[in-house]
């Protein structure tokens, strides 16, 4: 690429603080929700162009699950131009606080006749932003040595960059709580070509133009097709924070129940014949432990909610003639006891996740529309309370587990087919 070099600039955000700014490394808080159709609308510009970017853009929801749909939507989440400067895209969810009219992404110096590379690698590059992916740069555990000083005198020269927005976009590492990473990866479509002059030891990568092996597993990782993925985050009873770990967990097991105090995980899956299955083993918010604990629960229940403190374990299933029945009873790891309380639960609710401190009962139950509602009341082992809290959970994720202790939300949710 002789002569200028056309460099992506993310737009800052305003609003939020630079540092809740994620990266392929995913901007965690800015992910869509799961298997969402995005509509696209283009603001300006020629329809050959638009086709070609568009064949481009399709490219990512082989591997995210999630769908470009374009058309001319006023209420478009996605809005592109040609004729503003440079090159860039607002990150995720980011695009929609931006004003209707305007754009969210930017190809500044694509033209019908630029060469197919350049649309493949500026597309496919913007698109990731749009999808919440940030700059492989800036990932934490990069371990480029840039050399400063040639970086801020480089992209001045090239792009017309002052030293804060260099910093921005390529020195300044994005933060390791805040972002979900895999390896750095110096063949991901997310990063920028580094001539070896910018770096005091010679690394140097070309552009990349085509999604590298590790930018199709992280799609696919955050944006699943048919896994279960297991997300933590706060929540204080009235609100949730920002997700801290999304993780795919296994696709085969269908999951009925999840429970996790922080250092042990407990939960119920179906397996392929039928058979509800309770697994117990460690798990420290990003790894799992082996296996320490499997049996075979009831298999004429239908269990939909389960929750273990280590002593007492709690669980909501569905009897042969349809009702929920929450059940509460001894359990030490390896052995059911006798039932202590046994009731029914609504039965127009369908229930999709259970959690029980011994004083907080909180619990996902599907209403008539098909929405996930969280309610949250007290329970004394024996009555349940007033309803405290209730709000609305994501539609696309169908819930298949909930857990939380007060402070600390963790929940599976499963993609629909
Ligand atoms: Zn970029």
């Amino acid at each position: 690429m002789a002569g200028e070099i056309k460099v992506c600039s993310v737009p800052v955000f305003s609003g939020s603080s630079e540092s809740s700014e994620l990266y392929l490394a995913g901007l965690t808080a800015y992910l869509w929700e799961v298997g969402k159709t995005l509509r696209v609308r283009f603001l300006d510009g020629d329809s050959a162009t638009q086709a070609k970017v568009e064949s481009i853009a399709h490219q990512w929801s082989q591997f995210a699950n999630i769908k470009f749909q374009f058309g001319n939507d006023s209420d478009s989440e996605i809005r592109i131009s040609f004729t503003r400067e440079g090159s860039w895209s607002q990150l995720g969810t980011g695009s929609l606080q931006v004003d209707r009219n305007e754009p969210t992404m930017n190809f500044g110096w694509l033209k019908h006749d630029s060469p197919d590379e350049e649309y493949s690698r500026v597309v496919l590059h913007e698109f990731g932003h749009a999808l919440g992916f940030t700059h492989e740069h800036k990932h934490p555990d990069s371990g480029i040595k840039w050399n400063r000083d040639a970086v801020i005198a480089y992209y001045r020269r090239t792009n017309g960059w002052n030293e804060a927005t260099t910093v921005s976009n390529v020195l300044e590492a994005e933060s390791k709580d805040e972002t979900q990473y895999s390896k750095f990866d110096p063949d991901s479509i997310m990063l920028y070509a580094i001539p070896a002059e910018l770096t005091e030891d010679g690394f140097s990568t070309d552009w990349n133009t085509q999604l590298s092996a590790t930018d199709k597993e992280f799609a696919k990782l955050l944006y699943p097709f048919d896994g279960s993925v297991l997300y933590i985050r706060t929540f204080d009873g009235q609100m949730f924070g920002t997700v801290s770990a999304i993780q795919e967990v296994s696709s085969s097991d269908g999951f009925r129940g999840w429970s996790w105090d922080g250092t042990t995980a407990s939960y119920v899956a179906v397996d392929g014949s039928g058979k509800s299955t309770l697994y117990i083993r460690t798990f420290d918010g990003q790894q799992f432990g082996n296996v320490t604990s499997t049996q075979t629960l009831s298999s004429s229940d239908k269990f939909r909610g389960w929750s273990w403190d280590g002593a007492t374990a709690s669980y909501v299933a569905v009897d042969g003639s349809g009702k929920s029945i929450l059940y509460v009873r001894p359990f030490n790891g390896t052995t059911l006891g006798t039932i202590t309380s046994q009731q029914e639960v609504s039965s127009s609710d369908r229930f999709r996740g259970w959690s029980w401190d011994g004083a907080t009962a909180s619990y996902v139950a599907v209403d008539g529309s098909g929405k996930s509602i969280l309610y949250v009341r007290p329970f004394n082992g024996t009555t349940l309370g007033t309803v405290t809290s209730t709000q609305t959970m994501s539609l696309t994720n169908r819930i298949r587990g909930w857990s939380w202790d007060g402070s600390r939300a963790s929940y599976i949710g499963a993609e629909q087919p």
